[in-house]
């Protein structure tokens, strides 16, 4: 018997939120962010479900290597370019694209032989004081590239500190210091992330970098209206496994931190912070059971979790499948109760959770 810890993945819910991208950014092309094991999701299937993209961006070789073993043609863009000059030989015999972030990748490459120039998406720094080159810097970088002969193509790329934030005016700061760095270049250019494609239309320019969207979450604090209706393509579910009529004054749990206080019902769901679900849940933070909410009581074990069951319409049975996030519980009020993000949330789960892929057919 398995332990019935389950993320399904709907792959017409990718596809809809790679259409939302389209809608909102119309006049870019699309770099869809599949990093981190497509955040979570499975990142052989998820790229399959979007095949449709322009190209596709991760974070290191391997997983671009994962990609084109899965006979994945698309141009790739490794957002950290490459971490070692023995990468190097790899990247070229795939035709990967590198992001060119500092000093001593320019320095590998001029000494690299390569068979071929590659593609290069050269990091501007426009304030996120990450990666990339200040813009002071951005006209030496390029000359070098130019005299190496490294560079196929030049592009120029940016990231975003703040999008997320749509009162802040740094955004529109980064934007005009990148404009400032790439005028009169003839360089396509990036800079929005998923907050730049829903909040910042100056952002789009000729590429965009979807990630945390494609998946269906907001990449925003705020719940604001108008947003476009991203559809969520992961449920996590466990089952309950006990359930326990307890006293008041009952402790619950490792260290008693959740004390009844009334005589009630509480249940035992079979995941825990070995499957992926936040250790730091506190008392409170909601699940879902048969359309109803309730909440965990006490703290998160290593293989499951205590829920409250108090004030239910319906008493649950064991057996029955309890959502952590999803369908009908969105991710990014679990994890706001959990002082996170539904970024962390989603790329925590490990392998001991079973992935299942379908297609809904519900439109819209
Ligand atoms: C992860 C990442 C993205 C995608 O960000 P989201 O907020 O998930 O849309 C875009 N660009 C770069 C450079 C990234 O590292």
């Amino acid at each position: 018997m398995s332990r019935s810890v389950r993320a399904v993945v709907d792959l017409a819910a990718l596809r809809h939120n790679l259409a939302l991208v389209r809608a909102s950014a119309p006049a870019a092309r699309v770099m869809a962010v599949v990093k981190a094991n497509g955040y979570g999701h499975g990142l052989r299937e998820v790229a399959n479900a979007l095949l449709s993209t322009d190209a596709f961006a991760v974070s290191c070789l391997n997983e671009a290597l994962c990609l084109r073993e899965a006979g994945l043609l698309h141009p790739i863009v490794l957002l950290e370019g490459f971490f070692d000059v023995a990468e190097l030989r790899a990247i070229a015999a795939h035709r990967l694209d590198i992001v060119v972030h500092a000093d001593w990748q320019l320095e590998e490459l001029e000494r690299a032989r390569l068979p071929h120039p590659l593609r290069i998406w050269l990091k501007v720094d426009s304030g996120m004081r990450r990666l990339g080159f200040p813009p002071q810097r951005v006209p030496a970088a390029l000359e070098r590239l130019r005299v190496s002969g490294v560079a196929g193509e030049i592009r120029l790329m940016t990231h975003l500190a703040c999008a997320d934030d749509r009162d802040s005016d740094y955004t529109a700061a980064q934007l005009a210091t990148f404009d400032q760095a790439s005028a009169g270049l003839p360089f396509e250019r990036s800079i929005a992330n998923s907050a730049g494609v829903l909040a910042w239309p100056d952002t789009h320019a000729d590429w965009v970098r979807p990630g945390i969207m494609l998946y269906g979450a907001s990449p925003f604090a705020d719940a604001r209206a108008g947003q476009p209706k991203l559809r969520p393509a992961m449920t996590l579910t466990g089952r309950l496994i006990a359930i326990h009529q307890l006293r008041r004054g009952d402790a619950v749990g490792y260290a008693g931190t959740f004390v009844c206080p009334e005589d009630m019902p509480i249940g035992v769901v079979s995941i825990g912070y070995g499957d992926g679900y936040p250790r730091h849940a506190p008392t409170g933070t909601p699940v879902l059971i048969n359309g109803q909410r309730a909440s965990t009581a006490g703290r998160v074990c290593m293989d499951m979790i205590c829920i409250d069951l108090r004030g239910l319409a319906q008493m649950p049975h064991v057996h029955d499948t309890v959502t952590l996030w999803g369908a009908g519980l969105p991710i990014e009020e679990v994890a706001a109760a959990c002082g996170t993000i539904s970024y962390e949330l989603m790329c925590k789960l490990t392998d001991r959770v079973e992935f299942e892929y379908l297609e809904s057919d519900v439109k819209g």
